[in-house]
Parts: structure tokens; C-alpha cells; sequence
């Protein structure tokens, strides 16, 4: 049933599950209740989202709270292809490889889809665009979504506007456990990792153009800063850049930046935002990543047809030759801590997959309750999320007393 690389990968990937799944604590602590209330027992779940270890712990979790599952990756470069071996192996549906062209990334969602889904989990809204076109008669079954990351909820948030969604969206990106730990410090180290194990180059000294100051690129600036590397922010947000000047980092144009950068992360949810002129202002070996969506902030396409050459420079290092210079991109333009790493560490993941499992729940309880509308992550599930990471952490914090409730809260 599966479509998978090779199942003989499998023993590897189950090691890299077991381990992640040990740095888990609170999709540990919702697998036992799932385990006992058996919550999503014979519903058909789709999932979508970067299939690597702790995606497949996720899928284990719903697993075993009743669901069938069927799965499919979110992005064709960051499939783990031993780690879908392990899923396909222990009987679960998958639909992934490493390195798809776009034309199997759609087959792929194609199939993961034919199970007509109950629910379905997504990550950057693929998945649900498909349910919206050219997929739409599998719509009909699904109670809701479940959205991981901000540009996908950015796309649902469109068709709520325009009232063209189809169903219920949980917007998990928004909730305080997701965005302000995975997107913040969850990008702003994996960013880091991803780049320093694929260039082994020092960091320390060199000028960090870091496009976009929200949530993830506060998180990969500090890190930067941390590494001894200064810091130019670029942003089109009035607000961000001034948090950005506060913070104590360089703020300029990109036009500006691409003459002084040695390293450039975009992390905008745009497109465009290196390009045309950006690349012939470049430093010879300025090195180019995107941390943000697809691979589109910075124009690859663009950048092929102005070079006079291309290369592979380093194990997935593109090198473009213009004139006397060369310029350097990783992982073709894809999210260098997925598609040249394995994205956030597991503590960070389990937080965010904590909240989509429980979100999840959510949309099942509250079935033909919800209009098709995006909707917030509860805050009691956000709550709930927190208290179970702190208490894993062995952490105790105050409670406000009764007086002092009454002084606050005038209860
Ligand atoms: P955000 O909305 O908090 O921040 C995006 C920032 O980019 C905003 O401040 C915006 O003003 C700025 N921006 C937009 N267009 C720009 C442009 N052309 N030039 C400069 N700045 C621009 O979003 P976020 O949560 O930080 O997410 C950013 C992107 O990263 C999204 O696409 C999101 O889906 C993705 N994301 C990736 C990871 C990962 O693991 N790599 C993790 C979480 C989110
Ligand atoms: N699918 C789109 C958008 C990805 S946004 C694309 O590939 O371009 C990145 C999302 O990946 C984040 O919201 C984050 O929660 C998730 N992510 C980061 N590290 C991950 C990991 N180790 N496993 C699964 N998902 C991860």
C-alpha cells in the first residue's frame, strides 16, 4: 500500500524514533491517554508535515488513540527515508520519499488522501489546498484541520476571508506553546545547525543577513548574535525592524545588506526577497539559506538563469557563478533546518505536536459544533500543554491566592 524508498532502511529510522521519542515527555504523557480513551477509534486521520523522527512519534501518539493512519511529507526535501521505512513497516500507510519532483509530491498527497479523511493534520496548507482543488470531492468527509506553521495559516486565514474554506482550521501555529518556542527558539537553533553541519564554516566574525524580524527571526538573530557573528536585520514591518534597532541588531534595506552579508537566512513567509539585483551586489561566496516557506524568498529560478555556470559546491551547497564571483545556496532554497538538518530537537517539537494531538481531539469532540472558520488553539489546551512541559522539566511556579485573585481579577 505504502510508497516509500526502500523498507529495508527501517531498523535505522525506528533508532532515530526511539531516541527523539525519549526527549518527548509530554506527547508521552497524551500517548497514555490516548491509550486508555481511545479518542480517535476507527477515524481516518491525514497527516502532512516534515516526515522526520518526531513526526513519526506523532503519528505513533494518534496511532494509539485509534486513529488509521495515512501520511504524507510537506516538503520534498525533508523526508528522512529511514524513518518512513520504520512507519511503513510497523502496517502504517506512507506516502514520501526524499528528493520528489513536484509532480510525485502531489501524487503522494493524491494517495494520502484516498482514504477520505476524518481530519487532517497539515503543515504549510498543501494538503488542504489540494482538498480545496483539485481534490475537493474528498472534502466532503473531513471535520477539520489542523494547521503546524504560520504561511499555511496565513492561507486559510485567505479562504476564511473570503468564505471559501471548507471545513474548520485550528490555527496550532498561533497557539503560545507552538509559535513562541518552535518558531522562536526551536528556528533559531536548527537554522544554525542546519547551516554549520552542511558549510562546516566559522560563524564567529562574519556579517548574518537575517530577512524578516518576526517570531523565527528573533529566534535565528539571538543565536547569531550568541555565535559572535554581527547582525543585519532586513523587514518591510515598521514595528518589527524598530524591535529589531532595540534589540541591538543593524537594520537596512536589502539593497543595503547584500553588499556587506557573508551569510543571508530569509525567514518571511514572501517571495522575492533576495533577487534580481540582490544577487549581482552580492559578495563573492556570500551564502544564501531560506528558513521560512517553500522555495521562493530567495528567486532560485531567477538566480540559475542570470548565472554563467552551476555547481554542487559541497553535499547539498549549489554554487552559481557570475562574472568573477560565486554565490552559494543551500539546499536549493528549501528550509536549510529541514532540507539540510533535522529540524528543531525534540523538546521543542514536543510542544507544538503536544498541541496539534490535542487539537486534533478538539475538532473530533466538537464535531458539527465549529463553523468553517480559522480558529485559535483553547487556551485550556494551551495551559494544559505548559503545565505538563514544566512539570516534565521539574519545575514548580507560584499560584495566585484567593486575595490576591480578588485584587487582580476583582473575583
Ligand atoms: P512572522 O509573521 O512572525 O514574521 C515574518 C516577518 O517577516 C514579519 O515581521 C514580516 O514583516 C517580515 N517580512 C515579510 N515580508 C518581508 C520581506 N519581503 N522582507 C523582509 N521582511 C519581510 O512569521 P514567523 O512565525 O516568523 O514565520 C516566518 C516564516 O517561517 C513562515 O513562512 C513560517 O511558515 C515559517 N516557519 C518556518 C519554520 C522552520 O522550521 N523553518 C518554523 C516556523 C515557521
Ligand atoms: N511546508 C512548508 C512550510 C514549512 S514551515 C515548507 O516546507 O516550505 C516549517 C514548520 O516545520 C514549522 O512550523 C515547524 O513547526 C515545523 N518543523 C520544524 N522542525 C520540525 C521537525 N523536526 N519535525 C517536524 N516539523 C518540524
Amino acid at each position: 500500500m505504502s510508497e516509500i524508498r526502500d523498507i529495508k532502511l527501517a531498523p535505522q529510522g525506528e533508532m532515530k524514533i526511539k531516541w527523539v521519542q525519549s526527549h518527548m515527555p509530554v506527547l508521552a504523557a497524551i500517548k497514555k491517554q490516548f491509550e486508555a480513551d481511545k479518542p480517535f477509534t476507527g477515524l481516518k486521520v491525514t497527516l502532512s508535515i516534515h516526515l522526520e523522527a518526531k513526526t513519526a512519534y506523532l503519528c505513533r501518539v494518534l496511532e494509539a488513540g485509534g486513529a488509521v493512519m495515512s501520511v504524507t511529507g510537506s516538503n520534498p526535501l525533508s523526508t528522512q527515508d529511514d524513518v518512513v521505512a520504520a512507519l511503513a513497516a510497523g502496517g502504517m500507510d506512507v506516502y514520501a520519499w526524499y528528493g520528489a519532483t513536484d509532480e510525485e509530491y502531489e501524487r503522494h498527497i493524491a494517495k494520502a488522501l484516498d482514504n477520505g479523511p476524518d481530519v487532517v493534520m497539515d503543515d504549510g496548507a498543501d494538503l488542504s489546498e489540494a482538498l480545496h482543488t483539485f481534490l475537493s470531492d474528498k472534502a466532503g468527509s473531513v471535520i477539520g484541520a489542523c494547521e503546524e506553521t504560520t504561511t499555511g495559516v496565513l492561507r486559510y486565514q485567505i479562504r476564511d476571508n473570503n468564505n471559501t474554506l471548507k471545513f474548520p482550521v485550528i490555527a496550532v501555529n498561533d497557539g503560545d506553546c507552538k509559535h513562541l518556542f518552535d518558531n522562536r527558539y526551536g528556528t533559531g537553533q536548527s537554522v544554525w545547525d542546519g547551516i554549520m553541519r552542511t558549510t562546516n564554516l566559522v560563524i564567529a566574525g562574519t556579517t548574518v543577513v537575517v530577512a524578516g524580524y518576526g517570531w523565527c527571526g528573533k529566534g535565528v538573530a539571538m543565536r547569531a548574535k550568541g555565535l559572535g557573528a554581527k547582525v543585519v536585520v532586513t523587514e518591510v514591518d515598521a514595528i518589527c525592524a524598530m524591535e529589531a534597532a532595540m534589540d541591538g541588531f543593524s537594520v537596512m534595506p536589502m539593497s543595503e545588506a547584500v553588499k556587506i552579508g557573508d551569510f543571508f537566512i530569509t525567514v518571511t513567509g514572501c517571495e522575492d526577497v533576495i533577487c534580481g539585483d540582490h544577487f549581482t551586489d552580492m559578495k563573492d561566496g556570500a551564502i544564501m539559506c531560506n528558513a521560512g516557506h517553500f522555495d521562493v524568498e530567495v528567486a532560485v529560478a531567477e538566480l540559475k538563469k542570470i548565472a554563467d555556470s552551476t555547481g554542487e559546491a559541497r553535499n547539498n551547497i549549489q554554487s552559481y557563478k557570475l562574472g568573477d564571483k560565486t554565490l552559494y545556496i543551500i539546499a536549493e532554497g528549501r528550509l536549510v533546518n529541514l532540507a539540510a538538518g533535522d529540524g528543531h530537537p525534540a523538546e521543542i517539537m514536543d510542544l507544538s505536536f503536544a498541541l496539534q494531538a490535542l487539537s486534533l481531539k478538539y475538532l473530533i469532540d466538537n464535531k458539527g459544533k465549529l463553523e468553517n472558520k480559522v480558529y485559535n488553539v483553547p487556551k485550556e489546551i494551551d495551559d494544559y500543554v505548559a503545565k505538563l512541559k514544566l512539570e516534565a522539566l521539574g519545575i514548580e511556579i507560584d499560584a495566585l491566592t484567593d486575595r490576591q485573585k480578588k485584587y487582580m481579577y476583582g473575583e
